[in-house]
């Protein structure tokens, strides 16, 4: 199907666009000359819902790796928010997802996750 591209003012080809994460049934058009994507508003609408489930799956799995990361080092939520600076119910927060989880944290757990026995290394929490 051709289409006019109101990015670069093309009269090309507009093909099906497809997110590399998900796939929307008539999610919108992908300009092959620039690359720009237009969504008519019923697709903006299905690719915004996908979008948003996708992140809320992304931060449901992060809050259950963190869990399962804080218990396998046999720490409480108290002390995994001291060892890495929150406030006292940082964790409670973090695992229930009341707050974003910040990198910093992620990355920490990542870490000590695949190196448990630098646990002992870090300051007394
Ligand atoms: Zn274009």
């Amino acid at each position: 199907m051709t289409r006019h591209c109101m990015n670069c003012d093309t009269e090309t080809a507009l093909s099906r666009f497809e997110h590399e994460a998900f796939t929307i049934e008539r999610a919108g058009w992908r300009c092959d000359a620039c690359g720009e994507v237009e969504f008519d508003p019923d697709s903006a609408q299905r690719y915004a819902a996908a979008g948003d489930a996708l992140v809320l799956r992304d931060m449901e799995r992060q809050r259950k790796e963190l869990r399962r990361i804080r218990r396998k080092l046999g720490l409480t939520q108290v002390a995994a928010a001291r060892l890495t600076g929150g406030g006292h119910n940082a964790f409670s927060r973090y695992e229930r997802g009341e707050a974003v989880l910040l990198p910093a944290v992620s990355n920490l757990f990542r870490l000590l996750d695949k190196h448990p026995e630098l646990l002992k290394e870090l300051a007394q929490y």
